[in-house]
């Protein structure tokens, strides 16, 4: 459970939720219907599934092109105009079944549509589930940058159904397990050695070491958003490895060069090196994040990103224009250890690049 209040909520998370989505979803209807928003990928494997879930409970469907490119303002526009076609009202909920693009849009959706309404998270990315359909973060992207038109509205439920994480494709999978790790990394040691010992038949596909890996994560996400729903302060913690990830992401122009989970890996790695270099934690730790992320054949360094980057202080700047900037300062989630990371206000700009520049250095 979120504790939250008035906006408190339940993240459920098993094997074959979808199927009984019906019995799950039916408390919080007011009349037996639904509106449900997904992406064509997502439409082809899962719909009829949820169809079939709900069983008498009226469902329309609106199936989106797959992809980052779908969180704009053309296919928000699309869906709201959809959304109202249908005649949602405010005591009606809209479903989000798809991956991260899916959940932050329809989310968005349902914060503006006739001012509120209630929204349910179905997420069916390893990403999702452990991360962006928890904590009431929606929006969709600007031609000025991801992420920066949006709204808090918290979903009134979350089903993380384990048993759809068995179609996603297989480096998907593991762009997820990237945030896996920095909940780790961030704030329980205890995890990181657990996901060190499962890890890899995790991503092999044992859906009990799946769902302890889910569960954790969001029971750790769902600890820190109650502390700060609006990221006034420690919610800033989710976001290590964050700062590195958005000036590659960017570099990369959003592209399959680097998906979101494979930077926030390599942002965590850097970010582990970045410390240890300002003396505040010992080498090993950087070396057991690099050699924990190689055994899962996952990428770790800048070395790792295929084609070209720019190089190290075009990769600053692209960090100074990240949001994580107060008054001009690089802010940086930082750690003394494995497990315990804290927010630094001010870190020297020289080490950052330095770091930078070895790393390039190491390109093939
Ligand atoms: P995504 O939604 O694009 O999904 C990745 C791909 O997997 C898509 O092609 C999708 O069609 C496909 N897919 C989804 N579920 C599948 C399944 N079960 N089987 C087969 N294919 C499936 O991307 P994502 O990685 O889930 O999410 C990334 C987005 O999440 C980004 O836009 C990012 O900004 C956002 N995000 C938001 C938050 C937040 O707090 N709101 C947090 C982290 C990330
Ligand atoms: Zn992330």
């Amino acid at each position: 459970r979120v504790e939250l209040g008035a906006r408190a909520y339940d993240v459920r998370i098993g094997q074959g939720l979808l199927a009984r989505a019906g019995a799950e979803i039916a408390p919080l209807l007011k009349r037996r219907r639904v509106a449900v928003l997904t992406d064509e990928t997502v439409a082809g494997l899962h719909l009829d599934s949820l169809r079939d879930g709900l069983g008498d409970i009226a469902m329309t469907a609106l199936a989106l092109p797959a992809g980052e490119a779908t969180k704009g303002w053309p296919q928000f526009s699309r869906a709201v105009d959809w959304l109202l076609s249908e005649k949602v009202e405010r005591r009606d909920i809209v479903i989000a079944l798809g991956g991260g693009v899916i959940g932050d849009l329809a989310g968005f959706a349902a914060a503006i549509l006739r001012r509120g309404v209630r929204f349910v998270q179905i997420p069916t990315t390893l990403l999702a589930q452990v991360d962006s359909s928890v904590g009431g973060k929606t929006g969709i992207n600007s031609v000025h940058g991801k992420n920066l038109i949006g709204a808090f509205h918290q979903p009134a439920l979350v089903l993380a159904d384990i048993g759809v994480l068995d179609t996603l494709p297989g480096r998907d999978f593991l762009s997820g397990y990237g945030e896996v790790v920095k909940y780790g990394l961030l704030g329980d040691a205890a995890f990181f050695d657990w996901l060190e010992g499962n890890g890899p038949a995790l991503a092999r596909g044992d859906a009990g070491l799946r769902q302890h890996a889910v569960r954790r994560s969001v029971e750790m996400k769902a600890r820190i958003v109650e502390r700060d729903e609006t990221e006034e302060g420690d919610r800033a913690l989710l976001n290590l490895g964050h700062t590195f990830c958005h000036a590659l992401e960017t570099a990369t122009g959003y592209s399959a060069r680097l998906l979101h989970g494979e930077g926030v890996a390599i942002g965590c790695a850097l970010a582990f090196e970045l410390s240890q270099r300002l003396g505040l934690c010992a080498q090993e730790a950087p070396s057991r994040v690099r050699a924990h992320l190689r055994a899962m054949g996952m990428k770790c360094d800048l070395a790792d990103i295929p084609g070209d980057l720019p190089d190290a202080d075009a990769l600053l700047a692209l960090m100074a224009q990240d949001k994580k900037v107060l008054d001009g300062k690089l802010r940086f989630i930082l750690a003394r250890g494995i497990g315990e990371a804290f927010v630094a206000g001010d870190v020297d700009t020289a080490t950052v690049r330095a770091l930078l520049q070895d790393a390039l250095s190491m390109r093939p």
